[in-house]
């Protein structure tokens, strides 16, 4: 489960495309990560794919279902916001039950899902806290275990590190790739970072503009970038 397919998508904000129609294939399991400049359409894609924006034309299929017209919460996926979207007056254990409470679980489901996930990310110790008593790397893991509590078919990630410093950064992407080994769940993953993206993804999709210019494995696109843009923006030699 996890597979994500765009055809001919395309987005359009009033009369400014900014996703000309596009094509794209997310497989099974893959680590997918956007990357591009500021401003070149990777986070509307995302949403396009969370279902957060209409597109304006094309098709999206999530695990051979039509989902282009379905709310977000039907879609099976899980968005991962920036640690700050934490609910600041609730405790851990509250800010990652919310999703299932939302959902009507009872009370013994949650506690149990909960406990999982806190479990996976080394939470355990930190459940009663606020998310002010924790760390940046800590509240990433509470933002990544609210996502996880609902099993999602794919994860979603938006620059979940940007506001994160250097070393921390470091630690919480080898974090996040080791989580993606243990669950084996696509994720699809929204950088502008090309350290992150050519040590993390399967697959990386080069983005300017709104359009594709290549999608490839991190050694793809070292070794054979298709254009002086996806050589320059990989830091590869051509
Ligand atoms: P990125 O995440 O790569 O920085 P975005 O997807 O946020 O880029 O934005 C792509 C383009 O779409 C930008 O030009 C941005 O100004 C525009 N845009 C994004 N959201 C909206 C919106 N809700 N209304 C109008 N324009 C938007
Ligand atoms: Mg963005």
């Amino acid at each position: 489960m996890g597979r994500i397919t765009l055809d001919k998508v395309r987005k359009a904000f009033g009369d400014v495309e900014v996703i000309p129609p596009l094509d794209l294939r997310i497989e099974d399991g893959e680590f997918v990560v956007f990357v591009g400049p500021s401003g070149c359409g990777k986070s509307t894609l995302l949403r396009l794919i969370a279902g957060l924006e209409d597109v304006t034309d094309g098709e999206i299929r999530i695990d051979g279902t039509d989902a282009t017209r379905l709310s977000p919460s039907k879609r099976g996926l899980a968005m991962v916001f920036q640690s700050y979207a934490l609910y600041p007056h609730m405790s851990v254990r509250k800010n990652i039950a919310f999703p299932l409470k939302m959902a009507g679980l009872s009370q013994d489901q949650i506690d149990a899902k909960v406990n999982a996930a806190a479990k996976v990310l080394n939470l355990d110790s930190y459940l009663d806290r606020r998310p002010g008593q924790l760390s940046g790397g800590q509240r990433q893991r509470v933002a990544i275990g609210r996502a996880i509590v609902r099993e999602p078919s794919a994860f979603l990630f938006d620059e979940p590190l940007s506001n994160l410093d250097a070393a921390l950064r470091v630690g919480m992407r080898l974090e996040i790739s080791e989580l993606h080994k243990r669950l084996a769940t696509t994720m699809v993953y929204v950088t502008h970072d090309q350290v992150e993206a050519m040590t993390m993804a399967d697959k990386i999709v080069v983005l300017n503009a709104g359009r594709i210019e290549q999608v490839g494995s991190p050694l793809d696109l070292y070794r054979a970038p298709r254009n002086v843009f996806v050589a320059g923006f990989i830091g590869s030699p051509k």
